[in-house]
């Protein structure tokens, strides 16, 4: 997979451009708030059909004006492929080599990325929604299937409580639905949860050599799946089982509670450094390091089920880190490409480093082809 270019208009802070990537690392170069976190945002809008950064569509329209439009060019393997997207202040037009895409969906996992952003620390310490959202991400990439199974689960997981909300409420309880949303949740929990624990384990495997080798040997990483449903033997039909039962067997808990008590949507990942909790352990510098480990993991096993990596995007990530982390960071570079965020122009062996000043990018070097054209 890499990243060709990406243009732009009227999105965030920029009015017009048309960046070009080569492979390997490409910095983006600039003083605070000139647009370099804009850029990484749109480009990561192909990859998970949102911002990152929770922004509506509308947020994403430069001050004053109407819309925006983004325009992606990457080849994945075997061919160019270019995606757009056109808001117009109220939808957004979704096109894939110009042809119309009706589904949001069906425009997630055909350009591949890995995001860093310092947001992300708060993985390790937050809530377990930031390490759910973690393996979703994750998982969606790689298996199609794994987002439409997750939309159902929602979907079920909604009405299930809307059931739950009006017994609590007194206001009757519809015992034949309820056990037809029980069913069909458990049905995609069981897929979410399997798939889940798979990747976690192919995730772990790398993370923690990564780990090891970031930290010199000293840090020992180790993940685990945390849910409250414990199946009886290891097969997916025992987790199956499990799952129908919790959901079913519980019916005047959740009544009185109001809403769904079980369910993969609460289930969390258990981070340990050196057998303790990271949460409660890990200093800064570890935090930093584990997330690293854990999104450089992400674009390994990606790589193992889809064939090549996906473009790395990190934003303010050499912020905090000594000098032996930072160069890890770039190691087997020449393999991947990293599109990565700086307030200072670096020294490692960037193929482009492009200055971002006031919404526009100019390129300022691309070693070995000498030249580059931008429009700003
Ligand atoms: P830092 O180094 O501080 O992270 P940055 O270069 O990453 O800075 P960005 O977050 O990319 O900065 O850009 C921030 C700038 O974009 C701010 O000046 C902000 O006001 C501007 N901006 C954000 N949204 C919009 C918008 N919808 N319209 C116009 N300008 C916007
Ligand atoms: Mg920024």
């Amino acid at each position: 997979m890499t990243l060709k270019d990406i243009s732009l208009r009227n999105f965030r802070n920029v009015e017009s451009c048309s960046v070009s990537f080569s492979p390997g690392i490409n910095f983006l170069v600039g003083e605070n708030a000139q647009g370099k976190t804009n850029l990484l945002e749109a480009l990561y809008l192909f990859a998970r059909g949102k911002s990152f950064r929770g922004a509506s569509d509308a947020e994403l329209i430069r001050f004053g004006q109407a819309g925006w439009s983004a325009e992606l060019t990457f080849h994945d393997g075997a061919r160019d492929q270019t995606l757009r997207y056109l808001y117009d202040g109220a939808r957004r037009q979704r096109f894939r080599n110009g042809a119309p895409v009706d589904k949001a969906g069906e425009m997630i996992g055909l350009f591949r990325a890995v995001l860093f952003c310092p947001d992300h620390l708060q993985m390790i310490k937050g809530s377990p929604e930031g390490r759910r959202n973690f393996l979703n991400v994750g998982l969606s990439q790689i298996d199609p299937e794994y987002l439409a199974r997750y939309a159902k689960y929602q979907k079920f997981l909604d009405n299930r409580n809307a059931l739950l909300k009006d017994a609590h409420q007194g206001r009757g309880f519809d015992r034949f639905e309820f056990f037809w949303f029980c069913e069909n949740m458990s049905e995609q929990a069981t897929y979410i949860h399997w798939h889940r624990v798979e990747y976690l384990k192919r995730i772990e495997a790398h993370a923690a050599r990564i780990l090891r080798e970031i930290s010199s040997e000293r840090e020992e990483l180790t993940l685990s799946y945390e849910s409250e449903i414990l199946p009886k033997g290891p097969t997916y039909k025992d987790l199956n089982d499990a799952y129908d039962w919790k959901l079913a067997k519980n019916i005047s808990r959740e009544c009185a509670a109001g809403y769904s008590l079980f369910g993969v949507h609460r289930d969390d990942v258990d981070v340990k450094i050196g057998g303790v909790s990271a949460r409660s352990f890990a200093s800064q510098g570890q935090q930093r390091s584990i997330v690293l480990a854990l999104k450089l993991a992400e674009g390994e096993v990606a790589r193992e089920c889809c064939g090549s990596y996906p473009v790395f995007l990190f934003d303010d990530v050499l912020s905090e880190l000594d000098e032996t982390r930072r160069a890890y960071i770039f190691k087997g570079a020449e393999d991947k490409q990293i599109v990565v965020t700086s307030c200072e122009r670096e020294t490692y062996s960037a193929k482009k480093t492009v200055t971002v000043k006031g919404g526009t990018y100019v390129p300022l070097s691309v070693s070995g082809t000498g030249g580059d054209s931008q429009d700003g």
